[in-house]
């Protein structure tokens, strides 16, 4: 069982952002809090936990978990702890802001339980984080790091976005070095997309903002695979690549359609063929939890069919791919002719040229 608990307040919307956030200058912490844990509560009785397994993972995500006052986290996890069978060594990561890392909250997440987090670098370079909105500047990222460590939090993630616009003169080999001298365990690399409804968006519409063209976000995905697999990552999934021993268990559960329970506004929940997602928005979450309504938005059990393809889809986002018995023989000779894919041991792999057609790739197997 896996658990992901969605932190939705954020101090400032950044320029890109389609998370369910909210921007709360004080965050409200203990309200916050008391909705999760009686959604938690509602849980219980699922048949999900017949059986009794324990959670191998806990995820705070966001929004901005690191906002949320630690003793929260402490709160929270101390309670799944006393209700449920939480695994030794369960993998507990908390997503975190470089300007809300200081040494009493990395020692209280430490206490509390956390034991890998995430850092949301996004760039090293002073014009692109203004840009963003980011909250915080290139210096707070490796003083974040140092924090986290002298904690004893030496397992952390560092998230960069690459393929941000032409005009902001990005120079992204330079920002791959600045996060490597950081020595991080894991990175994320994510290509900045355009959604209609967020500054970014609006940006573009208005002309004021070009997005990257294919070939050069191309260009910067190829380059940060190489330049990482030279300083000994393991490029897992699409987005993801590892010192080896440190890949995501959380998000590897995602991809194996592991069982996972959300909680918070907007979080997803999954077993088996059914899933379910919350209502979006925090003041309707805490309204609803308040007045004891469920805060489930809907549901959808997914068929047969949509199973398997779920399934082929998250298998070739990994490195571990899919049995080479699911991809149909000649579209299997098309990727291989292609270097798109790989074969060995009866399984077959995107290569990360590949992994820049997932979609496509995937779209030519349901067409058949
Ligand atoms: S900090 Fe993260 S969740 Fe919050 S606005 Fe920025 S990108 Fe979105």
């Amino acid at each position: 069982m896996h658990l992901y608990i969605h932190v939705p307040f954020c101090a400032r919307k950044c320029s890109y952002c389609d998370f369910a956030i909210a921007v709360r200058r004080e965050v409200p912490s203990a309200a916050f809090a008391t909705a999760v844990e009686r959604e938690w509560e509602s849980w219980q009785t699922h048949p999900a936990w017949a059986g009794s397994p324990a959670v191998d993972t806990i995820y705070f995500g966001g929004g901005t978990p690191s906002r949320l006052d630690p003793a929260m986290v402490t709160r929270l996890l101390t309670r799944f702890r006393q209700d449920r069978s939480v695994a030794r060594g369960a993998e507990v990561t908390l997503e975190a802001n470089p300007d809300d890392v200081t040494p009493e909250r990395a020692a209280a997440w430490r206490a509390a339980g956390v034991n890998r987090i995430s850092l949301g670098a996004q760039s090293f370079q002073a014009n692109v984080l203004a840009w963003m909105h980011r909250t915080h500047d290139a210096a707070q990222i490796g003083a974040a790091m140092d924090t986290l460590r002298a904690a004893g939090l030496d397992d952390v993630s560092l998230d960069l976005i690459y393929a941000v616009p032409d005009d902001l003169a990005r120079d992204w080999p330079a920002d791959l070095e600045r996060a490597l001298e950081l020595a991080p365990t894991h990175l994320s690399l994510y290509g900045l997309t355009v959604e209609s409804h967020t500054p970014l968006g609006r940006w573009t519409a208005r002309g004021e903002s070009l997005p990257a063209d294919d070939e050069r976000a191309a260009g910067e995905y190829l380059a940060a695979h190489e330049r990482l697999s030279a300083e000994g990552f393991e490029h897992y999934e699409v987005s993801n690549a590892a010192r080896p021993g440190f890949r995501a268990r959380h998000n590897a559960a995602y991809w194996r359609r592991a069982p996972f329970i959300g909680l918070g506004p907007s979080a997803h929940t999954g077993f088996a063929a059914t899933r379910s997602w919350n209502v979006r928005e925090w003041e309707e979450y805490r309204r609803r939890s308040e007045s004891g309504q469920s805060v489930l938005a809907d549901s959808e059990s997914l068929t047969e069919e949509q199973v398997e393809l779920e399934d082929l889809y998250l298998g070739l986002r990994t490195a571990e791919g899919v049995p080479a018995s699911r991809v149909p023989e000649s579209v299997r000779t098309a990727w291989l002719g292609s270097a798109w894919a790989t074969e060995e041991h009866g399984r077959i792999s995107l290569t990360p040229e590949g992994w820049l057609r997932l979609d496509a790739l995937v779209g030519s197997l349901t067409r058949r």
